[in-house]
């Protein structure tokens, strides 16, 4: 099968082959005939499944179908709405990307950035407005967009959208939009409450899935590493050496830990930085470019910063700590093995963590190989001091000695030894968590300025 016979114009084939494109994903071989017939698409896919040109492209091609001149005036024809403003900003490239050959214009507004220079790419005319929920809605209560003109909607990553509180924005933008239009939903995961959304605004959509229920990536291949809670950061500085992995994503729970863990490694000589909702929009932006760029190995993540990025073949990801909410280890690990590329996921799992771990497995309904790297399974406790009772006074004592072997990464998880059986206790609270309403909300965290593009005129650096 290729994207020739999926009936895209010249314009959008070209722009996929300069891609590099030649096959089909799965979700774009099912959701493109679909989208193009004029559906109502139920997507269940996670990122890394080449779901945003499965609906980017047939967009274009019934924006295109019927090209205008662009609008003057705020009325948008197309709305994609994202979690965060990473996706947005991602969304928009692609879109940007793919209709490269096309004269539709596109835009993209998310919070935490001036408001003007998007109400004036908005009035120069736009035909697909990419957004993150608040900031739309501030746009639409201005108002200094109008939505009645929306002919396709797309909510994209929708799972994630209800975990970060977004329901009701949902529905108030709803209530912004024309009722004829073609509805597109995409979701990692098919939750009762995707269900009850779906039912309340979609018109008999096409069901389509091509990620198993809350399955991993199926070419990641996932290890644990059992460690002392002191001995992570030396286990994390350990195996990104001895393996000379030059682009690793890291996950914390907290922003403070991400702070605190980029800090530590650059002090092991391990280049790295943080990504968390606590640094203003052109700190994020740069990280993301840094380790997109090569200039630093490790970039440190909290699990809503990382939601949505995409960073192509990325190699490694390392659960520095485990997520609480099983899920997100699913959206964490989806982050390597994409589209093709394979990806190592190495879980660093201290005996507190025991709980999550069984969780991630239950979830996942498989055990994850354990291998122990000597050294690091124990806590190292200078003689006679009190042996850590938490994780927080664990962190706040820092590190333990060195490695007694060194430690060769396998590219296929072989060196199992023993499962993983330690007693311990769940415990921590998510600075994320906490944040994460704040943040989504639109606090305003940076100012910056857009200029005007032809296409994409409030779009991000990249
Ligand atoms: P997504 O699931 O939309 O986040 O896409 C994941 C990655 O797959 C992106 O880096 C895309 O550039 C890439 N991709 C999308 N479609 C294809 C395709 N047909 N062949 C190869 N790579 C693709």
């Amino acid at each position: 099968m290729n994207f020739e016979t999926l009936g895209l114009k010249a314009e959008l084939l070209d722009a996929v082959r300069s891609e590099g494109y030649t096959t089909p994903t799965p979700i774009q071989l099912q959701a493109i005939p679909a989208i193009l017939d004029g559906r109502d698409v139920l997507g269940g896919a996670q990122t890394g499944t080449g779901k945003t040109a499965a609906f980017t492209l047939p967009m274009l091609e019934l924006l295109s179908g019927s090209e205008q001149a662009p609008r003057k005036g705020r009325r948008p024809r197309a709305l994609v709405l994202t979690p965060t403003r990473e996706l947005a900003a991602q969304v928009a490239e692609s879109i940007d990307t793919y209709g490269a050959n096309l004269r539709l214009r596109s835009t993209v507004v998310y919070g935490g950035v001036g408001i003007n220079p998007q109400i004036d790419a908005i009035r120069r005319g736009v035909d697909i407005l990419i957004a993150t929920p608040g900031r739309l809605l501030d746009h639409a209560g201005r108002p200094t967009v109008d939505l009645s003109k929306v002919e396709i909607l797309v909510l994209d990553e929708a799972d994630r959208m209800l975990d970060m509180g977004f329901i009701h924005d949902i529905k108030r933008v709803l209530k912004y939009l024309p009722p004829r239009r073609q509805n597109l939903l995409f979701s990692a995961t098919y939750s009762n409450e995707i269900k009850r959304l779906a039912d309340g605004f979609m018109h008999s959509p096409e069901l389509i899935e091509v990620a198993r229920r809350n399955t991993a990536a199926e070419l990641v291949s996932q290890v644990v590493h059992p460690v002392g809670r002191t001995r992570k950061r030396d286990l994390l500085s350990h195996i990104v050496r001895e393996g000379d992995w030059s682009q690793v994503l890291v996950f914390t729970r907290t922003k403070h830990g991400a702070n605190r863990l980029a800090k530590q490694l650059m002090s092991d000589g391990v280049s790295s930085t943080a990504i968390h909702g606590n640094k203003s929009q052109a700190a994020r932006t740069k990280a993301l470019a840094d380790f997109k760029g090569g200039k630093v190995r490790v970039l440190v993540a909290t699990d809503i910063a990382a939601r949505g990025l995409d960073i192509d073949k990325l190699p490694h990801v390392v659960n520095y700590d485990l997520p609480h909410v099983p899920e997100d280890y699913v959206h964490r690990i989806g982050r390597t093995g994409r589209a093709g590329e394979s990806g190592r996921a190495v879980s660093l799992v201290c005996p507190d963590e025991r709980i999550q771990l069984k969780s991630i497995e239950r979830l996942l309904a498989k055990k994850i190989e354990v291998e122990e790297i000597p050294g690091f399974t124990k806590e190292n406790i200078p003689a006679g001091s009190p042996r850590p009772t938490s994780p927080s006074h664990a962190a706040r004592h820092g590190h333990g000695g060195r490695p007694e072997r060194s430690y060769k990464p396998k590219s296929t998880g072989g060196g199992r030894q023993t499962r993983q059986t330690r007693a311990g206790a769940s415990e921590g609270s998510s600075e994320e968590g906490a944040g994460r309403k704040k943040f989504y909300r639109g606090k305003r965290v940076n100012s910056q300025t857009s200029g005007g593009s032809r296409r994409s005129s409030s779009r991000p650096s990249r």
